[in-house]
């Protein structure tokens, strides 16, 4: 079978997620064969560069050999136990690992199946603490302008993509909101760091209005990734952390897209030398391989829920899977990659190629800015660049760029007017300046002037 037939199975039973179907009326879907390292192939001996690492999860690549090695065998053992009453090796393993390689402080791991479950156990455990510690008062959140913490209704409460959240408004909680530290909007001739902490003013002010009704604030460290890789200075969190003490407030930390080194640290906290009170873990977790998060905690947390008559006081949460023995299995086998293949160093190698190979973007009449956190770098374009005007979103700018680059063998997936690069840590500096310049001329095509969805580019899919 081609790519036309496998498509036109999947589109006859499968409901695709974050998609409005019907644009695949003209727009193919993708049908992929196999994978190896960077590289997705098709069914028709086409191939793609990852450079979303499939949604933010994949590190080191399709098919890695040795990730693979060690999921056989696991599969051979044990594929899953119950997590309550039972345990096994690998979840040992992995606690202690992850305990050693998290900010220090951090010594209790809680797991769940996807980010989304994780932001939803550290705002209970929280709101729990509280209850447990006799300030049942405490019941709402502070999150960020633009923050993203998953779909699910409690993830989606803290969550401020109108996109996402607007429609199912009646089922959410409303919860306090703080403007963004994104550096994109700093004044001209501003550093990062004043703006961040210019910003970090109205955090505070809100934690000294509502204190005494919050019970954490949760935001994602540097990069707020699904408003389209909006950073900010470490500084922010340096001070939020020392705040939330001072007013007796947690501190939630999503590190789900931007945990296992994508920021340049092993966690993005390491850069404010801070530790969270609750670190939500998912994505890059495992690789890219299974589905599984985990919210780590404190000891002080963790005790608040220890008593020997209360079987409320405990944290009650369950998911089937909590703890799959093949999923941690894939976690164990990634952080040893990390250990044996010293990939930080060798990251902040690729971090400069990336780097140089944008750098010339910045001239470009469209864009914006060019922005990089270690291995995430997006590029913001608009219709007018002295006016900071953007496109209209009815043009569909960024799925003209999307087609364009996919024909050229570069899947990209622009959020609204950003194109961003979140390269697999396998991918090499000629695949590097690759994946830079095929972007480049998709986002010259995408820009011209008078450019229309489906503007004639010819896909390898019929
Ligand atoms: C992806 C993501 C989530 C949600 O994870 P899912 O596994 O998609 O539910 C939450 N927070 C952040 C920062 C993410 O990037």
């Amino acid at each position: 079978m081609n790519n036309h037939d496998w498509m036109q199975r999947d589109l006859k039973h499968v409901w695709h997620p974050c998609t409005q179907m019907q644009d695949h009326e003209t727009l193919p879907i993708v049908p992929i064969q196999r994978g190896e390292g960077v590289w997705l192939h098709d069914f028709e001996g086409k191939r793609y560069l990852d450079a979303v690492s499939s949604w933010w999860v994949n590190l080191f690549g399709h098919a890695n050999p040795r990730i693979n090695a060690a999921l056989k065998q696991q599969l051979d053992t044990l594929e899953h136990v119950i997590l309550a009453g039972f345990t096994h090796a690998p979840v040992i393993e992995l606690s202690e690992k992850l305990v050693a390689l998290a900010p220090p402080g951090l010594t209790r791991c809680f797991y769940g199946d996807n980010g989304s479950a994780a932001t939803e156990i550290a705002l209970k455990m929280s709101l729990h603490f509280w209850r447990n510690t006799g300030k049942p008062e405490k019941t709402r959140f502070i999150c960020l302008e633009s923050g993203y913490h998953g779909e699910t209704l409690g993830s989606l409460s803290v969550t401020d993509i109108p996109l996402f959240s607007a429609t199912y408004a009646p089922l959410l909680k409303e919860h306090l909101r703080a403007p963004s530290p994104d550096c994109s909007r700093r004044a001209e001739g501003e550093s990062w760091e004043s703006h961040s902490r210019r910003q970090f003013q109205h955090m505070e002010q809100l934690l000294e209005q509502h204190h005494h009704e919050v019970c954490a604030v949760i935001v994602e460290p540097l990069v707020q990734g699904a408003a389209g890789m909006k950073m900010y200075h470490p500084i922010y969190l340096t001070l939020l952390r020392e705040a939330c003490d001072r007013f007796g407030v947690h501190l939630i930390a999503d590190e789900i897209a931007v945990g296992f080194g994508r920021t340049g640290t092993l966690f993005a906290c390491e850069q404010a030398g801070i530790t969270p009170d609750f670190l939500c873990l998912s994505k890059g977790l495992t690789a890219g391989y299974l589905p599984m998060s985990v919210v780590m905690t404190t000891e002080a947390v963790y005790e608040a829920f220890y008593d020997r008559y209360e079987t409320l006081k405990g944290f009650l949460h369950s998911h089937s899977y909590t703890g799959n023995a093949l999923a941690t299995r894939a976690a164990l086998a990634s952080l040893e990659i990390f250990e044996s293949d010293n990939v930080l160093a060798n990251n902040r190698v690729l971090a400069q190629v990336m780097a140089d190979a944008l750098a010339p973007l910045a001239d470009h009449p469209n864009v914006l800015e060019v922005r990089q956190t270690g291995m995430i770098a997006a590029v913001e374009f608009v219709q007018d660049k002295s006016t900071r005007t953007p496109f209209d979103w009815r043009e569909r700018r960024g799925l003209q760029l999307f087609e364009h680059a996919l024909g050229k063998g570069v899947l990209l997936r622009p959020i609204g007017n950003v194109l961003y690069f979140i390269p697999p840590y396998v991918i090499t500096p000629d695949e590097i300046r690759f994946m830079v310049a095929t972007a480049a001329e998709a986002l010259d095509h995408a820009t011209r002037p008078g450019a229309t969805p489906g503007g004639g580019t010819t896909l390898a899919i019929p």
